[in-house]
């Protein structure tokens, strides 16, 4: 399995050359999203494979919200922290 470093390092990397398609886009920290239009922004993402892959390193990317088209609910505390962890990846 991919190192949780070099993980985000190749997402970082590519983000040079890509947008991710949740830029922006407050939906996808937000409690209440219907997850169903998300995910299916997450399959049209240029970044859904580097994505991918930070997230099944399991321990950098949050666990809450819609990430690499995958629902993810943590407990209150760790969604607290983790959604503004996901919204400097996503820039919302
Ligand atoms: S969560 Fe990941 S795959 Fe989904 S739109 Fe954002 S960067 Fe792309």
């Amino acid at each position: 399995m991919t190192s949780p470093t070099a993980a985000w390092t190749a997402l970082r990397t590519a983000m040079l050359d890509a947008t991710p398609a949740c830029s922006g886009d407050a939906r996808f920290i937000a409690d209440d999203s219907d997850p169903e239009p998300l995910t299916e922004i997450c399959r049209g993402c240029p970044l859904l494979a580097p994505c991918s892959a930070l997230a099944e390193t399991g321990n950098v990317l949050p666990v809450f919200g819609i990430v690499a088209g995958q629902v993810r609910r943590g407990n209150r505390s760790s969604g607290l922290m983790n959604a503004k962890a996901m919204g400097r990846l996503v820039g919302a």
